[in-house]
């Protein structure tokens, strides 16, 4: 396997070439713009709720509608949703959702535009077994799933219906897993047993998805998608998405993080951002991703990477010297900035974490405590917590013992007196020469700090991630970006994509972000960012589904209530899905699971084993909590 073979260029902005799809009049692939995409979450035999929450999706900007049909009466009422759409001018294709009902399928393909389907569970039955296959049983079941399969696709190729192949991590079937396990190759083997049958009988109206909760798990996916379809040479468009990305900006960070770093390899031709939250607001994030790379990106020449020293399916972190709290195997450090604060006092600290209580004389910190603050020319007069360093330009260094200064290369390489125990040393990709690397090889008190001014900055600071890996230079290194007027939301996802690309590959010992805009924010998306990334986990991680017509209860209210009571369990991993269909498989990733089984009836789960099934929705909630409780996983909230 050529190892660099899932991007057009590490160095220099391009998509990936693929064939054009058509969803109805919408093209996906070739030069087509990146396509927005969303899914309702009305019942669809609600024809009327469907139809106006379709309208208020593509009133936002959503060019495909994804409709779910469980069984055929589904699959039959989108014939109504569709004509009561078109009546009413609205042209944009709609897709079916299909999991376990290829007969559903079937019915759909001849009325919509594009009909999902899940390759782990179209066929495939989902028991959560460990079969062993010989050669022979599996190539039996390979000829199952190809009897099952083809007369949807010959309906497809009949009718002009596209097909979405839309792997998810959780729900790779019992033998996909049996061969490959949990993982991203088993993702992309998955799909590429559908490709080889739809290929067999010259159907290629096809794209493709590889999603998962895991970011790290979904991007190397794609990307392993992509190696294996340039050496099969394919190249059908992608769908990009996180799925249960939760809800706020916890599920806006992720599917920045996932998609944006992907969107950076320039690969992506339609993306869905997966919230629990009305369909619409979808829209305006994916709009914001998209927006960044509409027009390409126009960018000075970077030197081409001839080599990657970092494998790009596997994320491991880059090996770097421990130098106080910072490198080895510390978790990424977050860098807070007071450089525009004359005459810091304690309470300017509170937005990075600390908050002084004047009667305890003593500090509080919380779970997004940042670890360095950076006050450039500045100082701070006060005793901090010992957790808190401060970080100050050189020619201001007060040499305190938990101040450390920080040079530019050259005033480091003339510096007199440094610190010997910790220098920051700023470094572009422009002043890596043979001078500045040698300076930098085997001095055991310097981490990094890597600024960019480049138009295509994430690929020019990868750079320079792997001059220094070539040069095997272990000094640990802060990626520090800065954002100028610019938006919160912008902010959010630019940093997201950012820092967490970066992340994705195993890139930068701390993150570094600097901006007028609020300093509570800054830090909380940086936090959120790292946790995104699976990096540096400060708070509750949400696998929350965005919903669907398979849900039979609000869960965007019960995501609220279960967030209140448990938003302080630091790690804890918690699915909350909305049936009990795909529900197990998709949160495969949580701790503790809360599924909803039917009516008013929840199902509770620790890890993929069932607890508690189908109990009242009512106490539901507390019936968690005791849950979580009885593996020792709750602590009481701290009394505010
Ligand atoms: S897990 Fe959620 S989004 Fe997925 S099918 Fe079930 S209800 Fe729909």
């Amino acid at each position: 396997m050529e190892i660099q073979n899932y991007c057009p260029s590490l160095t220099s902005y391009s998509r990936w070439i693929t064939r054009e799809v058509k969803i109805g009049d919408v093209g996906i692939g070739a030069d087509n713009p990146i396509r927005i995409q969303s899914m309702t979450t009305t019942n669809t035999m609600n024809t009327d709720a469907t139809i106006e929450q379709s309208i208020r999706m593509i009133k936002a900007g959503c060019e495909i509608v994804r409709i779910t049909a469980p069984s055929i009466k589904e699959a039959e009422n989108l014939r109504i949703i569709s004509n009561g759409l078109r009546s009413q001018g609205y042209k944009t294709p709609l897709v079916a959702d299909i999991h376990y009902t290829p007969n559903a399928a079937e019915v759909a393909a001849r009325i919509v535009e594009k009909v999902r389907i899940n390759p782990g569970n179209f066929a495939d039955r989902k028991k959560f077994v460990t079969h062993e296959y010989t050669d022979k049983s599996y190539d039996d079941e390979l000829e199952r799933i190809r009897d099952r399969f083809l007369p949807l696709v010959l309906v497809c190729k009949e009718y002009g219906t596209a097909i979405r192949i839309g792997t998810n991590h959780g729900s790779l079937s019992d033998r996909i897993l049996s061969r490959y396990g949990d993982t991203p190759l088993g993702m992309v083997e998955s799909a590429m047993e559908f490709i080889r049958i739809c290929r067999d009988v010259d159907f290629h109206d096809i794209v493709l998805s590889m999603k998962a909760s895991n970011t790290q798990v979904m991007v190397q996916a794609y990307r392993l998608s992509v190696n294996m379809m340039n050496a099969e040479e394919m190249n059908y468009p992608l769908h990009l998405g996180v799925t249960e990305a939760g809800e706020g900006e916890d599920g806006r960070l992720k599917s920045a993080v996932g998609i944006g770093t992907l969107l950076e390899d320039g690969l992506g031709d339609t993306i869905r951002v997966s919230l629990t939250e009305e369909p619409e607001e979808e829209i305006p994030v994916a709009q914001l991703l998209v927006e960044r790379y509409a027009n390409g990106i126009e960018h000075q020449f970077i030197e081409p990477i001839e080599e990657i020293p970092y494998d790009p399916y596997f994320r491991e972190r880059r090996k770097t010297n421990q130098i106080t709290n910072i490198g080895g195997d510390n978790v990424p450090r977050v860098v807070g900035d007071l450089s525009n604060i004359k005459n810091i006092n304690p309470e300017h600290l509170a937005p990075f974490g600390y908050n002084y209580s004047i009667s305890a004389d003593k500090w509080q910190l919380s779970e997004q405590a940042a670890d360095y603050l950076y006050v450039g020319v500045g100082k701070i007069d006060f005793e901090l917590p010992g957790t808190l360093a401060v970080i100050q330009d050189a020619e201001s260094w007060s040499g305190l013992p938990d101040h450390f200064p920080m040079f530019t290369v050259q005033n480091y390489l003339d510096a007199v007196n440094p610190s010997d125990v910790l220098n920051f040393v700023t470094l572009t990709l422009n002043d890596v020469t043979q001078a500045t690397l040698a300076a930098l090889e085997d001095d055991p008190t310097i981490v990094i700090v890597a600024d960019t001014n480049h138009f295509y900055s994430l690929a020019e600071q990868r750079k320079l991630f792997v001059e220094l890996m070539r040069r095997e230079i272990t000094a640990p290194v802060l990626i520090r970006r800065k954002y100028s007027a610019t938006t919160k939301d912008l902010f959010m996802i630019y940093s997201a994509i950012d820092f967490g690309g970066l992340q994705m590959d195993g890139f930068g010992d701390g993150i570094w972000a600097q901006s007028t805009l609020d300093a509570g924010l800054m830090n909380e998306t940086l936090f959120g960012i790292l946790q995104a990334s699976r990096t540096r986990i400060s708070k509750t991680e949400y696998i929350s589904c965005p919903s669907c017509g398979r849900t039979l209860f609000d869960l965007q209210e019960t995501t609220s209530k279960i967030r209140a009571r448990t938003d302080h369990l630091k790690g804890v991993k918690i699915g909350i899905m909305g049936c009990i269909v795909n529900g197990p498989g998709e949160m495969a990733d949580a701790d503790y699971g809360y599924v909803g089984t039917g009516v008013d009836k929840i199902s509770l789960y620790k890890g993929q084993e069932i607890i508690q099934r189908n109990i009242p929705s009512e106490g539901a909630v507390e019936a968690l909590i005791d849950l979580i409780r009885r593996h020792n996983d709750w602590v009481e909230p701290e009394a505010v």
